[in-house]
Parts: structure tokens; sequence; C-alpha cells
């Protein structure tokens, strides 16, 4: 610090005050200004920046003590540390006296010249020091400010990217729409040649898969942006778990390889846990050792009652699952990195699908739900990825039945009529027919002005809003019709390419119902309308009544199955080989998904017979 110490001398007699100044002159870096009186040294403490006053006591005036008690007041002198000197005043009590009036310090005269040299450059260090921390504090307190604005932006740019996230995705999610929906639609075409179905086919995986890659780059920001929560709820594990083998045997048989599922013990058949993520985490991992196994096997393994895993609490109902691939394994340099956003190993770049972002979020995922996802993996001897999740076994709730395809409604209903806002034609076509299908009354408008010049005249039952158009958007278009007669009673569904939590609070904020989030599936569109209505309808393959695994779906029927198809099950049946049914059920499942599962329950209820029934009859057999 090159700024000069300066003390205040504060003494009447001119002779101590000259004593004082030769004396103080020995230090280095000090300046000394000199008072005659109390009252002068208040004045040069305004014209001054004082460090230090050595003061007298006994002054004619205002005397020593009446001195400090004022510098005390004063905000801009209350910190200067006070000397007292006196040759009258020598008793302690005196000295109490001149602490209490704000002294750091009491001499006596004879003065020490030592002592008293010692103790300024005490202070004159403790001022140094006392700088030195203010210039750090202001250091920081600049730092904190920077950091703060830093947030600042890091949060904007956040809402920023959300935002251009949200708009992406509805950019994206809106022609993807178009294309699967199309290609829903042109699978049911009974004059679709072989050639054209395979063509058909790629257009549906492909566009499926770019659908999963929108999806994940939604689910990475949302997780960055802590939007992602766990939804605890009781459900079938059994159940899960078949739809997942469901998935992956197709996959792992295309490529030959062996896929078991591996229970080591005995499993609850209903848990609390968050069903959907789960199914994310494990469709990812087994989705991946099919990816990268060209070879051998894919085992899930499930150990129950995993008590003891890692610092986890040695009283919860832990589920182990291990994905066990014979594949190329991990280098133990990228075990790590593998779980990096948007990294991958060159095998995985060269797969050329994927994103990187699958153990990203996978690894999140588990984490939310309470545990951690690991990986062992030596190069050559295939990969092993764990994780081990709270699963209290549930009471097993309400059973439901299966989806199955809906081609119209029901008979005996009143007239439906239905109303789609939405400005891109395609779409607009596209739900159309679907709806026309289902033998409902629609029409069709591209902006909210004309849907609720619309409603006014034609009164709809049923209104998809779609909630960014032109001229006038879903949110206003919604408000004003529910302020007009007859809008109260309209049902409204949102459909929306955000699947933005603040997008779909703002969406019922606005007076919908409910909503769809693009791209729209006509089985979803179908089941929303049908609840918001009260509709009933016809289904391909219907059941006679809800379907249980104790009483498997009766309706189911043969008629239309090759001979070939229907002579290899009947033999599978009879056989009592579970194996072989499912093989055939596989290869029904894509024509014919309903009969698929409709199969597969009968063989999870043991009634082989009612499938031999089915194979010989082409009709299904009476429900016992
Ligand atoms: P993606 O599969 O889309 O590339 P992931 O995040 O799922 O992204 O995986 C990241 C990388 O980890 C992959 O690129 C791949 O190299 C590697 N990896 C993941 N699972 C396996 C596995 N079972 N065997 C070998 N490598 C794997």
């Amino acid at each position: 610090m090159s700024e000069k110490f300066t003390i205040l001398v504060v003494d009447d007699n001119a002779n101590n005050r000259f004593t004082l100044r030769a004396l103080l002159a020995r230090l280095p870096d000090c300046d000394v200004v000199e008072a005659e009186s109390g009252e002068r040294a208040l004045i040069l403490t305004v014209e001054h920046d004082i460090h230090l006053v050595l003061l007298d006591v006994q002054m004619p005036g205002m005397d020593g003590f009446e001195t400090a008690r004022h510098l005390q007041m004063t905000e801009r002198t209350r910190h200067i540390p006070i000397v007292f000197i006196t040759a009258v005043f020598t008793s302690e009590t005196f000295a109490q006296h001149g602490f209490a009036s704000g002294a750091v310090d009491y001499l006596t005269k004879p003065l020490d010249d030592n002592l008293l040299l010692s103790r300024v450059r005490l202070y004159q260090r403790l001022h140094h020091q006392k700088q030195e921390l203010e210039v750090r504090v202001e250091q920081l307190q600049r730092q904190e400010q920077a950091l703060a604005t830093a947030c600042e932006a890091a949060e904007a740019a956040n809402h920023a990217k959300s935002m251009f996230l949200s708009n992406m995705s509805h950019e994206l999610r809106t022609p993807l729409n178009a294309i699967l929906g199309f290609a829903q639609l042109m699978e049911h075409d009974p004059l679709l040649t072989e050639h054209h179905r395979r063509e058909l086919e790629t257009i549906h995986r492909s566009g499926h898969h770019l659908l999963a890659l929108i999806n994940d780059v939604l689910e990475i920001s949302r997780i960055e942006a802590g939007r992602t929560t766990v939804h605890n709820e009781d459900f079938d594990l059994a159940d899960a778990l078949r739809s997942i083998e469901e998935m992956i045997r197709i996959r792992a048989e295309h490529k030959a390889l062996e896929f078991t599922i591996e229970r080591c013990g005995q499993l609850p058949h209903y848990v609390r846990g968050d069903a959907h993520h789960l199914r994310q985490v494990l469709l990812n991992l087994l989705g991946n050792a099919v990816k990268y196994t060209d070879h051998g096997r894919i085992c899930l393994r499930l150990v129950p009652n995993d008590h003891g895993a890692h610092g986890m609490p040695d009283t919860e109902d832990r589920i182990r699952f291990e994905v066990i691939d014979s594949g190329p394994g991990i280098a133990p340099e990228e075990q790590q990195r593998i779980f990096q956003a948007f990294y991958q190993t060159k095998a995985g770049a060269d797969k050329g699908e994927g994103s990187g972002l699958g153990l990203t979020i996978s690894r999140e995922f588990v984490r939310l739900m309470g545990g951690e996802l690991t990986v062992h993996s030596e190069p050559g001897q295939g990969s092993v990825f764990a994780f081990s999740l709270p699963l209290p076994e549930a009471e097993a709730p309400a059973i439901t039945a299966p989806q199955f395809r809906v081609i119209g409604l029901a008979e005996d209903q009143p007239p439906v009529r239905v109303l789609v806002a939405e400005d891109n034609a395609d779409n607009r076509e596209l739900i159309t027919m679907l709806l026309r299908d289902l033998g409902v009354e629609v029409r069709g408008v591209e902006n909210g002005r004309q849907a609720i010049e619309i409603f006014q005249a034609w009164q709809p039952h049923f209104i998809w809003m779609d909630m960014r158009m032109p001229v006038l958007d879903g949110y206003e278009a919604t408000k004003i019709i529910r302020s007009l007669p007859g809008g109260v009673g309209v049902k409204i569904a949102a459909l929306t390419a955000s699947a933005f939590r603040e997008d779909q609070t703002a969406i019922l904020a606005a007076g919908c119902d409910d909503m769809l989030v693009k791209p729209i599936d006509a089985s979803r569109l179908y089941t929303l309308m049908g609840e918001l209505l009260g509709l009933r309808y016809r289904y391909a393959d219907a059941p006679a009544s809800a379907t249980t695994p104790q009483q498997p779906a009766a309706g189911a029927n043969l008629a239309d199955l090759p001979e070939a198809l229907r002579r290899e099950l009947l033999a599978a049946a009879e056989m009592l080989d579970t194996e072989a049914i499912h093989a055939v059920v596989e290869r029904i499942r894509p024509e014919r998904p309903e009969l698929a599962r409709a199969i597969a329950a009968w063989v999870e209820a043991y009634r082989f017979d009612a499938v031999a029934t089915l194979c010989r009859n082409g009709d299904p057999p009476p429900v016992s």
C-alpha cells in the first residue's frame, strides 16, 4: 500500500506536539498532522484522512475524553484508533474512562519512546492489513457480482434454448406427424403391394428414428433444466417386462442373438415405481446391447431383494437390473465418457444410428429413481450395465382391457360433429380422414378466427384445436369460444407439438379440456376424444368383455390368418410349446397386433386349449 499512514497528534502543549512529531519522524511512510485543541482535531479529521489519533487527555475547552466521544459518534471517524497520552490521569479509573470513550490504548507519561513507536507501528500494520482486506472484499464483491450476472445470462440463455427447442420440436414434429400418420393409414390399405409395404416400413422406421432423436434432445434439455420428475405408481412389473421382452426379442432374433430374461429369485408381480422411466432405461440398455453385439447372447438379469446395494439403506425393497451382452466391450478409458451427452465411441458413430444421448438420459433417469447406473466391461469380453432401484411390492391394480384397433363408432350413438382447427393442411387432412373413418361429421378450418365462426354457425360437440395458428392462435380462439353461447359445454382438446410442461399449463389455463402432443397417432386421438365425449367404439377383434389374464381375449378370430401359420400355431399349442407359440405370435403381430396380444394372454394363462380350439375352428372358444 503506497498511501501514507497519517497520525493526528492532539495536544494543547506545543512542546509535547514537537517532541511527538520528532519521534514519529523516525517511522517510514508516516505523516503527522497537529491540533492544539479537541475542536481543531475534529475539523482536521474532516480535512485529512486520519489513521491514528494520539490524544492528550487534559486540554482546555473540549478535553480528550469528550473529543474521543465526538470521534466515536461520526461514521467517518468511528473506526480511527485512539491512543490517549496523559501525565495526569494515570489511575486505572481514568484509563477505564478512556477506553469507555473509544480509546484502544492508554499510555502514561513519561513516555517510553520505543514503546510508543512499536505501538504506532502495530497500528500502522493493522491499518495496512485492513486496507488489504478491504481490497480483497471489494474484489470478492466484484466477482460475486460478475457471477450473479453470468448466472442471469446463463439462465436467460437456458430459457432461450428451451424456447428454441420448443419451437424446433414444433417445426419438426408437425411434418413428422403427417409422414407417420399417412404411413400408418396406408399400412391398412389392402391394395398395397409387398414392394410398397417394404418401402412404407422404411418410411415408418426412419420417421420413428427421427422422432426418437427429437425426443432425446428434448429429454436432455428437460433434464438439464431440472424439469424431469419421477412419477411413481403401482404397475404390473411382469407385464412391463413382457412387453420389453417382446420388443427386444424381435430385434435380437433379427441378428440371431440369444436373448434371455433371468429372474434370480421371486420377483413381485406388482411394484410401486416409475414404470415409464424404467421402461425407457431398460429399452435403451437392451437396445444398445442388441445394437453393439454381433454374436452370442444378451441377457436381462433381475435380482430381487437387492439389499445392501452401494450406500443404499438395507430396509428398502430394491431390485437390481443387469443388462449383460457378449458384444465388443468398452475400453476402460471410454467407460466414463460414454455417459457424456453426445459422446459416441467410434463403433457407436459407425453404426449411424443413435445420437450418443441414450446413456446420458438413462443415467439421469436411474438417478432420479434412486439408483446409479454403472458399467463393467472388458474389451472383447462384453459389457454389463447395472443399476438397483427401490421397487416395493404393490397391490394388484384394477385390470384394464387391452387396446384394440378402433374401426368406428358403436351403434345407437347420436351424431357427433367435430371441428378440426389446424393450419397445416397435411395434418388437417390426416385428422379429418381419421375422424371420417370413424363415421363422425368433420369440418376443418385453418385459423382461430375461422374456428370461432364455424363454432357459432355449426355448434360442434368437439374441437381439435392446434395451439399455433396464424391470424388467431388456439389460446385466444379457445378463450373466446368459451365465452360464447354454448362455449362452456363444447369439448376442446389442444393439438400441440410442444412436450413442455409450462406450455401444458398455459393450454389448460386457456380453457382446453385436454391435449395431444404431436405426432398424432390414431389410437391416442380416438381414445382422448372418446373419453371426453363418452363415446363407445367398435373394435377390430373386439373383445366380448374386458380381458383379464384369467379370461383371455374372446372374439379373436383366425379366419384371415394364412393356413400355414395357423397349422404351425396349432402344433405349438398342442405341444404346449410356449417358445414356439411366441415365435408365431411375433410373426402375426405386425399385421394383427390385437390378435397377437390375445394369444399371448392365453399362453400367459396356460390356456393352450383355447389357442388350439381357435386354430381348429377359426373362431374363439367359449370363455370358461
Ligand atoms: P448411441 O447408442 O446413440 O451412440 P448411447 O449414449 O446409448 O448412444 O451410447 C454411447 C456409446 O456407448 C455408444 O456410441 C457406444 O459406443 C457405447 N456403448 C453403449 N452401449 C454399449 C454396449 N452394450 N456395448 C458396447 N458399446 C456400447
